[in-house]
């Protein structure tokens, strides 16, 4: 039976496009065919909540699990899911996590504890599915749980992978949940889930799964930190052999400037000179003086400290006085959009703001502007610095999580390279790199250059996917058995 391809189960809370509020939606939908196109057999563990029946309607039930139905969809990739329907745990209008006036839901304890548990019996000797997976591979805390009860109660159970997509939340709950989950008391120790006299679902999972994965290398180390720990850098110092982090790749169909759909003039490589088209209708877009010879800058994401939207405030003024233009996309802190306003009314016709989430604005504004802003001082991956670079408008970012592992930063001077990073998240370490940025487009064989090498690169899936299969393979050596069913 060894030659059937590995199962996977990816256990998550999020799936795009029939659940998503973030990042780890998009994984979730990508990886799985990624890792089917390199022969790995995967499906998918969901809560059904009320917003999926939409999507999936009444979708078959093949077996029974901890109470909860399990029914079985596919995806639009045509990947398989189990969805865990618990009606009394997700059916109900609102957000996976919150009700719609943003209050985390009162029960998220039970939700995901139950959803965790479901998952992992799936995974184990009791699962009633034929289908049965080599590997439980979970996402953030709300999967945390799961490598628990696999290394604690289950028997035959898989071993376990966690992902972390970000380490600042944990699922967090009163202790006393230990009790009413039925957890094995002997867990809640230091040595287990118990995070300063609460229960942490995340590190349940950090703790007992067998390999630990982030979203980038250099994520990866910085987390073993104070800094960005998050208060979980001992446990990750600790299993820093077991830990590896693997960048996210982008959907390069819906992200490809030669065929992309949304912007007003298509191009690529070798016609780059189709790009200026889209410049001009982003400068008319935004209210901005015409004028193709004016560097324009970028930035689309959440208007939050993360970020370092203060840092763009910050440069703003020299920026225009540089002869730039800035143009910026995003919703998020109050104070920080009124900032943007600010400077929008001081800078009229160089600087633009639109409040707002609008997928296709971002598309023209990957397509349209000269050079794309990303001073964020923490980021486990990012994706605009991807897009922007597939679409020959290099970035200026932190030299941080992955943003470091995706830009090749160009030298003082020098015109080899894909973006311009530099070091110390502050208004001066951003300033020093627009300088470079700057110095670079004003030589416009360098620039080329700049533009062509980030255009080159492969941010595709099918890199990352061969190192997740490499790691499933670690935990899984050819030759052992594996499960029979
Ligand atoms: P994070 O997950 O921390 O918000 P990422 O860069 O990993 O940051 O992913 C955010 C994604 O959401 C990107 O594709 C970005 O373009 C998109 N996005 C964020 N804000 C907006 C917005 N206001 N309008 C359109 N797209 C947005």
């Amino acid at each position: 039976m060894n030659d059937r391809p590995l199962r996977i189960l990816f256990v998550a809370s999020e799936c795009a496009p029939w659940v998503k509020t973030g990042g780890l939606a998009d994984v979730v939908a990508a990886l799985p065919p990624a890792l089917a196109a390199a022969g790995l057999d995967v499906r998918v563990c969901l809560p059904y909540y009320r917003s999926l029946r939409a999507e999936v309607g009444e979708a078959p039930p093949v077996a029974t699990v901890v109470g909860a139905l399990v029914r079985k969809a596919r995806l639009p990739s045509g990947i398989i899911a189990y969805l865990i329907d618990a009606p009394w745990l997700f059916g109900r209008d609102g957000g996976p996590y919150q009700d719609a006036d943003g209050r985390d839901w009162p029960d998220n304890a039970q939700r995901f504890g139950l959803f965790a548990h479901a998952a992992a019996i799936l995974a184990s000797g009791e699962t009633p599915l034929l289908w049965r997976p080599d590997i439980f591979h979970g996402h953030d805390w709300q999967a945390g749980l799961g490598p628990l009860w696999l290394k604690t109660s289950l028997p035959k159970a898989a071993p376990s992978v966690m992902t972390i997509h970000n380490l600042a939340f944990q699922g967090l709950f009163p202790a006393e949940t230990v009790e009413a989950l039925r957890l094995p008391p002997e867990v809640f120790a230091v040595e287990g889930a118990e995070f300063y006299g609460r229960l942490s679902f995340l590190k349940a999972g950090l703790h007992y799964a067998d390999i630990l994965t982030t979203v980038s290398p250099t994520y990866a180390q910085e987390i073993q930190g104070e800094a960005w720990g998050c208060g979980l850098h001992g446990l990750l110092t600790r299993r820093r052999d077991e830990l590896t982090g693997i960048v996210n790749g982008i959907d390069d169909r819906v992200w490809n400037p030669a065929t992309d759909p949304l912007i007003p003039s298509r191009y690529d490589r070798d016609r780059l000179a189709a790009k200026a088209a889209n410049k001009e209708a982003l400068q008319r877009r935004f209210d901005l003086v015409v004028d193709p010879s004016r560097p324009l800058f970028a930035m689309v994401g959440r208007l939050t400290w993360q970020k370092g939207i203060d840092l763009i405030a910050e440069v703003a003024d020299r920026l225009v006085s540089a002869g730039g233009q800035l143009v910026v996309l995003g919703t998020g802190e109050r104070g920080l959009e009124d900032t943007l306003r600010a400077l929008t009314q001081r800078h009229r016709g160089a600087v633009s703001v639109r409040i707002g989430f609008d997928e296709a604005l971002a598309h023209e504004i990957e397509a349209g502007a000269d050079i794309f802003l990303m001073p964020s001082r923490f980021e486990p991956c990012g994706l605009n610095q991807m897009y922007s670079q597939r679409y020959g408008t290099p970035p200026v970012a932190h030299a941080t999580g992955g943003l470091a592992d995706t830009i090749d930063g160009v030298g003082e001077g020098g015109c080899e390279g894909s973006g311009f990073l530099f070091k110390e998240a502050t208004g001066a370490g951003l300033w020093e790199a627009i300088e470079r940025a700057l110095d670079a487009y004003r030589t416009p064989v360098c620039w080329q250059r700049v533009m062509e090498t980030g255009m080159r690169k492969d941010f595709s899936w099918a890199a990352s996917a061969a190192r997740y299969r490499a790691l499933y393979h670690s935990l899984i050596p050819d030759g052992n058995q594996r499960a029979l069913t």
